[in-house]
């Protein structure tokens, strides 16, 4: 084992058609006693910087004479679509997140994802995925897959426990090994930055302590509310989206309720109003300010109030 301290390396993925290389960053922090290694990845989605803003802070903040194991960073787990500020990559136009455990000689975006899955998944016993919104959605919550004491420990008062992950995913890549793993979503839509960022480098350090990579007793956030079911709301029509009001993750709304109207961007008239879909809804990702919206985008999410429960 390499003695305590701060090193780096990276996966190497091809030669793009400009001639340079392409490859992914991994910064590591090693620490001075044995213990688990924690991969922590930000960034698959090009436009969820919050991700990265935490690794940062992580980076800063983890001292390695109090690690037990090791801690691998990655920054920017898709480089062209952070440097393109799009959720897919730009150059096959592809979402690499849908694309695990990816293949050598696929798509670049599926090339991407076979470098992270042989090269760091396979390589650590734990994988914080993190994620956010994007440019104009704004969530907060984590979800609770195959530890949900590791899930709890972020500290969000929303968690997710859906009744299948999304397919191709790298948290399906890291389920598939078995080895415990969350997906964290926070942040997104300018909201709070500053806030979710501290939350963020907050509980993933509370996650470490449950994981056995730091000493301390892990903090407990009650009355953290588990969702069991999320509809994904996709407009039919694109346009402008105008929120009702500014809708922060966690706030519960009756049924049939107005959260935006989506207006013709050449008449100005309504073409459809985004209605709550459940009878007791609670906001899981929200849009907080008038914005341009795709047919199809996610719109909202709003979780089932009726078959959420609550933990002590
Ligand atoms: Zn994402």
């Amino acid at each position: 084992m390499m003695g305590p301290g701060r090193d780096r390396f990276s996966l190497p993925v091809s030669t793009l058609a400009s001639g340079y290389a392409l490859s992914i960053p991994v910064l590591v922090v090693n620490g001075a006693k044995a213990g688990p290694r924690v991969g922590v990845t930000a960034m698959i989605h090009g436009d969820e910087l919050e991700g990265l803003l935490i690794v940062r802070e992580l980076w800063r903040t983890i001292d390695p004479a109090a690690l037990s194991g090791s801690l691998w960073l990655m920054p920017v787990a898709n480089p062209l679509a952070m440097e393109g500020l799009t959720r897919n990559t730009p150059i096959d136009m592809l979402d690499m997140n849908r694309l695990f455990p990816g293949q050598p000689d696929g798509w670049l975006s599926e090339q991407q994802a076979h470098a992270i899955t042989t090269g760091f998944i396979n390589e650590v016993d734990a994988l914080i995925d993190i994620h956010a919104g994007g440019t104009f959605p704004w969530v907060d919550y984590c979800y609770a897959l195959n530890d949900e004491a590791l899930a709890r420990a972020f500290m969000s008062e929303l968690l997710y426990k859906p009744a299948a992950m999304y397919p191709a995913t790298s948290a399906a890549a890291a389920l598939a090994r078995g080895i415990p793993m969350t997906v964290i979503e926070i942040g997104g839509g300018y909201q709070d930055q500053e806030r979710h960022v501290r939350n963020g480098v907050a509980g993933v350090m509370n996650q470490m302590r449950h994981l056995g990579a730091l000493a301390g007793a892990v903090e407990r956030r009650p009355r953290q509310l588990l969702l069991h079911e999320i509809k994904v709301m996709r407009p039919r029509n694109g346009g402008l989206c105008v929120p009702r009001r500014v809708l922060a993750p966690g706030t519960w709304i009756d049924g049939e309720q107005p959260l935006a109207d989506i207006v013709s961007p050449h008449t100005f008239e309504t073409l459809e109003t985004m209605v709550t879909p459940f009878a007791k809804n609670v906001v899981v990702l929200s849009r907080n300010y008038a914005m341009r919206i795709h047919p199809g985008d996610y719109g909202f999410m709003m979780g089932n109030g009726a078959t959420a429960t609550w933990y002590d």
